[in-house]
């Protein structure tokens, strides 16, 4: 099976070459080589090839296809090809696509793990019961999705039962949250759980660990803090993320004050 045939722009495919053709254009390149240098043909060991649809796994083609979808120079031309996305397995059991909602010039951005089952049937991002809490934590240092904040997911498709997106998802997903970060610019990226931190960062630090410090991604001030979810799983988390909210608003008002 050719491993790239799930791009949909053909002329994006890699041709796959067998074993043997690869020899022989490593042969012709050699003689041009020859060519070019003295004109003298040259002995050479003999090579060894494998051939192609032996080597490239599936999921290293489903980036290239997101990457190409993610050209979209507004908002709305982005969430189209979100929404059509074919780009991993997620899509096949999506009833909708989540790509964010909110400001188009936001402060803050903020960035969950993925669609749960409240966000797939909608559409929208976190509509359910943590969607609520994360609404009234971010009133809490006055912020909304209606004035200030897009809020957005690292996969833009629900992962079955509720699983943690898979690498290679979040791979083939990422071209989408770098376009949305392109174009929205905010002054802040609120990072919100372990898998979308993880997968961020690229580290396995448990959130205990990440949240509440200030870093940096691709040039974006990054704060990390718990998932809503967790919050209602565990009242006592409640104390740290507020904590974290608090700097989130002192930086945005250092930010503030930076400005010329
Ligand atoms: Fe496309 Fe992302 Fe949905 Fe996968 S999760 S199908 S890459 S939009």
């Amino acid at each position: 099976m050719n491993p790239y045939e799930n791009l949909q722009d053909k002329r994006l495919r890699p041709r796959l070459l067998k074993a043997e053709q690869k020899i022989c254009l490593a042969r012709l390149l050699d003689l041009a080589g020859d060519y070019l240098r003295d004109g003298y043909t040259y002995s050479r060991k003999s090579y060894t090839f494998t051939d192609d649809s032996q080597e490239a796994p599936l999921a290293e083609a489903a980036p290239d296809q997101a990457a190409l979808l993610s050209r979209a120079d507004s908002l709305e031309a982005l969430k189209v090809e979100i929404q059509h996305c074919q780009g991993c397995p997620l899509h096949t059991g999506r009833i909708h696509a989540v790509p964010g909602e909110g400001a188009s010039q936001p402060l803050v951005l903020v960035i969950g793990e993925g669609p749960g089952a409240d966000e797939d049937a909608s559409g929208r991002p976190f509509v359910g019961k943590a969607g609520q809490l994360l609404d009234r934590m971010l009133e809490a240092v006055d912020l909304s999705r209606e004035r200030n904040c897009f809020i957005a997911n690292v996969v833009k498709c629900r992962p079955p039962n509720n699983r943690d997106p898979l690498p290679e998802e979040i791979a083939a997903c990422a071209p989408f949250l770098d376009r949305q970060l392109a174009l929205l610019k905010p002054r802040m990226i609120l990072c919100v759980g372990r898998v979308a931190m993880q997968s961020l960062l690229h580290t396995d630090e448990g959130i205990g660990r990440l949240r509440g410090k200030l870093t940096v991604y691709k040039g974006f001030s990054l704060l990390g803090t718990y998932h809503p979810s967790a919050l209602l799983r565990d009242a006592s988390l409640k104390r740290a993320a507020w904590e974290d909210l608090k700097i989130l608003r002192d930086h945005l008002t250092a930010l503030d004050k930076q400005e010329p």
